[in-house]
């Protein structure tokens, strides 16, 4: 209360002193009218209220806290005069003249005359515009730290934990005042301490650390995957007096990280196993394959292929492939035998899964061991999938153990399910062509026998045709019909030498002899003899001067010349020449057959040089065995040379092959 002598008015020294005041002062007289304000309150309104005419406030409008608008009779001037007190400070939100807006503290101090009574009221104004979006600043950052999802940690420099959000206490299972002053090293598994001394000196130098992922303890011992990002805290000097750390969960995310990281492993192990699979007929290795990939795939700790095979006492099954563990292991211990738990699978009776076999009503029932022998691979998960054959047998079982329960899942159930359908399939087909080569081989083996034993007797009616047809010589008609027989005993007995020849290829028995000679003589004699019998073509030779000294084969050789220009003659029926080349060239030596017949297709000419092989259309008018370029092929490889032909359909084939020069 201020005691003055005017009724609400005021001298000019005091004047001046409200002019002086720090903060924004006006007066008002008992009717309200504003007769005095100093220049703070003008500069706070930025306004210039009238005076003895505007009442009781000086702003524009003025409203409480919480946004109410205050009538200036209901303002905190009028409260006083009305009730002739004093009223303690109390917060308004103006509107100045310029349109915005502040917060302000009002108080009001009622003055008096001498006599007691009041003539006004002096109304200070304090603006409180940067405290009040302070504390909204701070009240916003406290809801947020509370409400974050991520763990928001301060600590001091030296480690102490100073305040701790309600996300924190969730993650790491402290409460917050279980947390608060305790040093942060309790959330710091021990193999990391040292990360904090790193994280500490960072901060100290200013820098933030971010994204940081790591382990920390959770208050049951257990760790979590964590993002940490850590800055430095300054007091309103800027020094460093501390650090927030925030932490976030990335359980999830590591989950995620993993199961992506399983499925693109998965598929790369069906991927590889689906390849050497499919290129592969080998029943070992896709066996082998099969048990190694579902044994990754299961992330079982063994894993293994049986055969549906019982020995003479109906007992083991017969181990084929086994990932994870040695054989011996399997072998010192016996094989599983045809006990409830595995004849199930061998029956194909379905895919077995149990979390812990040695609980199976099935397990443990016979006798010796009543369970798994002492000693043996401990299983406890057991995963157990037939292979069953297309024609419904079943082909073995693949098996998986583990020694920690539950390790099995349908997932893997289906994995292996869908593998070993392939590898029924792969396995099928193994035994197809297994069956196949054995045929074959047993075709092979029967083309030698019989061609040897077909070459004595033919051989034999070749020489009693020679001698009968020499006694005759010129006196007998039946002379002619002898030697016509023999023509045709000598090309039984040449084709019966080409399917001993191909047995020999086969088997790896064919001799060469190798022998200096000179190929122009070679051909000369060939061709002569090829002339003397062949009245449909004229066989021409260009060969150089000099003789073209080779060291090979020479009956070898000469074999294949004649197999070239037969068939020269063979397929070109309706032309009537044959060209044969000799020359030699950069240490070889060429002889090329051109005939100016059918030719044959490039797709042909790929498979001419296979055993058996014979261009279709013409093989339905024109014999052969489809063996002569085998041979001849075989012939020119075993001297280091190569055979090859140049056609086109229609415009005849030339045949040529290389040999080394001596
Ligand atoms: P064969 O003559 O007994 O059938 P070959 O092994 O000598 O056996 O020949 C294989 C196939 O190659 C023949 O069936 C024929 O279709 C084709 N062939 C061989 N030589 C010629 C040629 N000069 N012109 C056209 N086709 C040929």
């Amino acid at each position: 209360m201020i005691e003055m002598d005017e009724a609400a008015g005021i001298g000019n020294t005091d004047s001046a002193i409200i002019n002086g005041l720090p903060v924004a002062v006006y007066i008002c007289n008992n009717e309200g009218l504003i007769t005095t304000y100093n220049p703070l309150a003008e500069q706070l309104w930025t306004n210039k209220p009238v005076l003895g005419k505007t009442r009781w406030l000086g702003a524009v409008k003025t409203y409480t806290l919480d946004g109410t608008s205050v009538s200036p009779g209901e303002s905190l001037p009028a409260h006083s005069i009305l009730t002739q007190t004093d009223t303690p400070a109390q917060q308004f939100i103006i509107e100045r003249a310029d349109g915005s807006r502040k917060y302000i503290n009002h108080h009001t101090s009622l003055i008096r005359n001498r006599q007691g009574s009041v003539t006004g009221v002096i109304n200070t104004l304090i603006d409180i515009t940067t405290q009040k979006e302070d504390e909204g600043k701070q009240a916003m950052l406290a809801a947020i730290v509370t409400s974050s999802e991520d763990a928001i940690i301060s600590k001091t420099l030296n480690g102490t934990i100073t305040s701790w959000n309600h996300a924190a206490e969730k993650l790491f299972g402290y409460t917050e005042q279980e947390a608060i002053g305790k040093p942060i090293t309790m959330l710091i598994p021990e193999e990391r301490l040292n990360e904090e001394d790193h994280i500490i000196n960072q901060v100290r130098n200013s820098q933030v650390v971010e994204h940081f992922e790591t382990f920390r303890r959770h208050k049951s011992g257990r760790l979590l995957p964590l993002s940490l990002t850590i800055s430095p805290v300054k007091d309103t000097s800027g020094n460093i007096i501390g650090a927030s750390k925030t932490a976030r969960d990335i359980s999830k995310q590591k989950l995620a990280e993993q199961q992506l990281q399983h499925y693109a492993q998965n598929l790369e192990i069906l991927n590889s196993f689906g390849k050497t699979v499919a290129e592969n007929l080998d029943v070992q290795s896709i066996l082998q394959k099969v048990t190694d990939a579902t044994t990754q795939l299961t992330g079982a700790e063994y894993g293994a292929f049986f055969y549906n095979k019982l020995n003479e006492n109906g007992e083991a099954y017969m181990l084929y492939t086994l990932s994870g563990a040695p054989k011996e292991a399997f072998e010192k211990l016996g094989m599983p035998r045809n006990t409830d738990v595995f004849k199930t699978t061998f029956r194909g009776e379905g895919i077995i899964r149990v979390d812990d076999i040695t609980k199976d009503a099935r397990y443990g029932k016979y006798a010796p061991h009543h369970g798994m022998p002492k000693g043996h691979l401990p299983v406890t998960s057991y995963l157990a999938v037939p292979v069953i054959s297309k024609n419904g047998s079943v082909i073995g079982g693949l098996l998986y153990g583990h020694s920690q329960p539950a390790m099995f899942t349908q997932e893997h159930e289906q994995l292996v399910d869908g593998i070993a359908a392939q590898a029924a399939i792969a396995l099928d087909n193994a035994k197809l062509y297994e069956e196949i080569r054995i045929i074959n081989a047993r075709k092979d083996e029967f083309i030698g026998l019989a061609s040897h034993e077909l070459k004595t007797p033919v051989t034999t009616i070749n020489g009693y045709l020679q001698i009968i047809e020499r006694s005759l010589a010129g006196t007998d008609r039946n002379a002619t019909f002898i030697t016509k027989a023999r023509v045709q005993v000598g090309k039984l007995s040449n084709l019966i030498s080409d399917l001993l020849d191909v047995s020999k290829i086969i088997t790896g028995q064919l001799p060469l002899s190798y022998a200096e000679f000179d190929l122009k003589d070679l051909l000369a004699e060939c061709t002569e003899v090829m002339q003397q019998t062949c009245t449909t073509h004229n066989i021409t030779v260009e060969q150089p001067e000099e003789p073209i000294i080779v060291n090979a084969d020479q009956q070898r050789i000469e074999q294949v010349i004649v197999n070239l220009l037969s068939n020269a003659i063979k397929y070109s029926p309706q032309a009537n020449e044959v060209l044969v080349k000799l020359n030699h060239h950069n240490g070889q030596a060429t002889i090329s057959v051109q005939d100016f017949g059918m030719g044959i297709d490039p797709n042909d000419q790929k498979h001419i040089f296979s055993r058996f092989y014979r261009v279709e259309h013409v093989a339905a008018h024109i014999s052969g065995l489809g063996i002569g370029l085998y041979i001849c092929n075989e012939i020119i490889n075993r001297h280091r040379g190569q055979l090859s032909v140049n056609s086109r359909l229609g415009h005849g084939a030339t045949f040529s092959f290389q040999i080394p020069l001596n």
